[in-house]
């Protein structure tokens, strides 16, 4: 099933670029359960044996973000972390500033206000990022994490 997600990944790209380390970085990220940055998906793809460069990477979610086939948000420090869009739709997200977890939410009231804001202004293809961040009910409940416990997983 992931193979058939990265392959309708590849085509919604633009054509002549697809390379064998490209396919690779696709299949790993079909795989991410959770929002991973370039440089967790670039340790993962290398865990698999596979030489892909970071710069490579880092290029190819770029393309996936202009393509509109992954969301977006951003950790504390900013860092970009990219999850594959589940069905092409853009969702948006609460993220948990602690642990990396994150929640989908209805937006709708959001979608619903871009587009009215852009019919009002005669805007059309109107694009928005809303980025949600808090601490989740699980780390509330425990002790506050060492510095570097705030990577999201990805199994
Ligand atoms: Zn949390
Ligand atoms: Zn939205």
């Amino acid at each position: 099933m992931s193979c058939r997600n990265a392959e309708q990944l590849a085509r919604a790209l633009p054509a002549g670029r697809q390379t064998r380390q490209r396919g690779a970085v696709l299949h790993v990220l079909v795989d991410c359960p959770d929002f991973v940055s370039a440089q967790q998906l670039h340790a993962l793809i290398t865990a698999d044996g596979i030489g892909v460069g970071l710069t490579t990477v880092y290029r190819l979610l770029r393309e996936l973000e202009t393509y509109g086939q992954v969301d977006v948000v951003r950790d504390d420090v900013g860092e970009r972390l990219y999850r594959i869009r589940p069905f092409g739709r853009h969702r948006h997200y609460l993220v948990c500033r602690s642990c990396g977890r994150s929640e989908p939410v209805d937006a709708d009231a959001v979608e619903a206000w871009v587009d009215r804001i852009g019919e009002a202004a005669g805007f059309d293809a109107i694009e928005h990022t809303v980025e949600l961040s808090g601490i989740c009910a699980a780390c509330r409940t425990t002790t506050p994490p060492v510095a570097d416990e705030g990577e999201p997983s990805c199994r």
